[in-house]
């Protein structure tokens, strides 16, 4: 479906190889994103877990937090897992002094929410977007949604209502990882986006008989 639609995985620091792998496996052109140019090339993005206020950090160093923010302001599919969650929700809480994020989604994320004890564990998420069977979900020192603004919809919540899943057009964001667990729905969702945003870019490009 989504053959040779180019996507790039943000690669300034996280579980960047996990994502590339799953993506090629379903039949992306995967490129590492650390560049300005690099980004101007893909149709898609996905940014990764790790550490959210590094690859802020990192990003504002190498001067990729404009050009993210720019396209994604533009329309481009974006898949956020934890830290790239955190990276996508216009409010961060409980970030460091002077967090930022790129923004983009109407929602308010906690960082590190599940405390010490629970700093990670595994459940299986009804998640009906995807449709059978459930999905299998780690979370590992995970964020959660803890508003969700008009025109975001929450994906997957947990059996309290804590909202872990969350999409609003282009974007989509999930507190867990499913790429340890080699669940690979999430990701053909936003190939698919990818795919769809693709067609409307050479539809624009075309020339005019
Ligand atoms: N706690 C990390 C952060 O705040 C996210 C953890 C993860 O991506 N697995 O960025």
């Amino acid at each position: 479906m989504a053959g040779n639609t180019r996507v790039g995985v943000l690669a300034l620091q996280g579980d960047v190889r996990e994502h590339a792998a799953l993506l090629a496996g379903l039949g992306a052109d995967v490129v590492l994103v650390r560049r300005p140019d690099d980004l101007a090339s893909v149709d898609g993005l996905v940014i990764p877990g790790g550490e959210s206020s590094v690859i802020d950090k990192l990003s504002r160093i190498f001067g990729m937090q404009e050009p993210i923010r720019e396209r994604i302001a533009a329309g481009l599919p974006v898949y956020g897992t934890c830290a790239g969650l955190i990276l996508l929700a216009n409010t961060v809480l409980d970030g460091i002094e002077g967090q930022q994020s790129f923004g983009g989604m109407d929602i308010e994320v906690r960082r590190n929410a599940f405390g010490r004890q629970t700093e990670s564990f595994e459940t299986d998420l009804d998640v009906p977007a995807l449709g059978e069977p459930t999905v299998r979900a780690t979370f590992i020192r995970a964020p959660i949604v803890e508003r969700v603004g008009a025109g975001v919809d929450a994906l997957a919540s947990l059996p309290d209502g804590t909202v872990v899943a969350v999409q609003q057009g282009n974007l989509i964001g999930t507190s867990f990882h499913p790429e340890v667990d080699g669940e690979t729905r999430f990701h053909a969702r936003f190939l698919a986006l990818a795919e769809a945003f693709a067609r409307t870019r050479s539809m624009r490009a075309a020339p005019v008989p």
